[in-house]
């Protein structure tokens, strides 16, 4: 389980989101069995999501984060809903690349810096919102901060980070979100960058035993933070024999008939937790038929 904290300035100007990462990405690493710099990829991605779950008001609504780069790690995905359940999807999970010159994992390489990311709330309104933008970098952070400026015009910071040890073994894993709301003026955005300049990397700050309260005063200083509450996220996927049946149906009955013909019987692997269920299809058409009778 995750922790995810929620604070603002005491003016108000000044929204601030934490999450210490760690169980969820080691739950994906788990599950998916990803390499190095995939667990960092798709783990930030998780992060970002799970921190954006908490601008959601209703446990029923959904945040769906897909980026798709030109990078060999394919399509990365992240769904969150509004009660803190996250999971992710990579296309390939066995990506090894040589670190970039500063020594870090190359996420941007992984995903790729030619692409888009996109963003789908479901509010429960008649129509999901969907935002879409180019990557700038690949590297997840700065695509998201890219996502909130250009669809949403709110500026804002974010910072995460994945640690992976050489076992493959997930260290650390974290992130922040920095949103300015409308009338911050420039002395505080100034002064906001520079708290944020002066910061150490966030996995850093997790491995040296800083709590997220701390982070928070240090990206904060000046603005006297107030803490609103404490939410938590975790790694949960919420498939059930019926929507693997209902995603079966979509792909047409026609399809369906060919693979009756070469096994009757479906084995079908969730793609966010990997479970398998066995699925009659001949079962499933014969319900199809009579629905379609009534
Ligand atoms: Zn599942």
């Amino acid at each position: 389980m995750a922790r995810l904290l929620r604070a603002i300035s005491e003016n108000g100007g000044v929204v601030f989101y934490a999450i210490d990462s760690t169980e969820i990405v080691r739950e994906a690493e788990r599950i998916h069995k990803t390499s190095a710099v995939t667990s960092a990829a798709l783990g930030r991605l998780l992060t970002a999501a799970s921190l954006m779950s908490a601008t959601l008001k209703r446990d029923s609504d959904s945040i769906t984060l897909r980026m798709k780069g030109d990078g060999p790690a394919g399509l990365v995905l992240a769904v969150v809903n509004g009660s803190g359940e996250v999971k992710g999807y990579i296309q390939n999970p066995i990506v090894e690349l040589p670190l970039r010159p500063d020594g870090k994992l190359d996420v941007g390489g992984a995903i790729g810096h030619n692409g888009t990311l996109s963003v789908v709330k479901d509010l429960g309104l008649k129509e999901p919102y969907v935002g879409q933008v180019p990557l700038i970098s690949g590297e997840v952070a700065e695509d998201i901060t890219s996502y909130y400026a250009t669809s949403e015009q709110i500026p804002t910071v974010c910072a995460l980070g994945v640690l992976v040890d050489r076992d493959l073994s997930i260290l650390h894993a974290g992130g922040y979100l920095l949103q300015l709301l409308p009338g911050a003026s420039e002395e505080e955005i100034t002064r906001l960058e520079n708290n944020v300049q002066s910061m150490d990397s966030i996995t850093h700050m997790l491995q040296q035993g800083m709590q997220l309260e701390e982070i928070m005063e240090r990206v904060l200083d000046g603005f006297a933070p107030q803490i609103l509450d404490e939410q938590q996220s975790f790694y949960r996927c919420d498939c059930t024999k019926e929507r693997v049946e209902r995603a079966l149906i979509s792909i047409g009955k026609l399809e369906l008939e060919k693979m009756v013909k070469e096994d009757p019987i479906a084995q079908v692997s969730c793609q966010f937790c990997d479970k398998t269920y066995k699925i009659d299809l001949r079962q499933l058409l014969s319900n199809l038929e009579k629905k379609t009778e009534k």
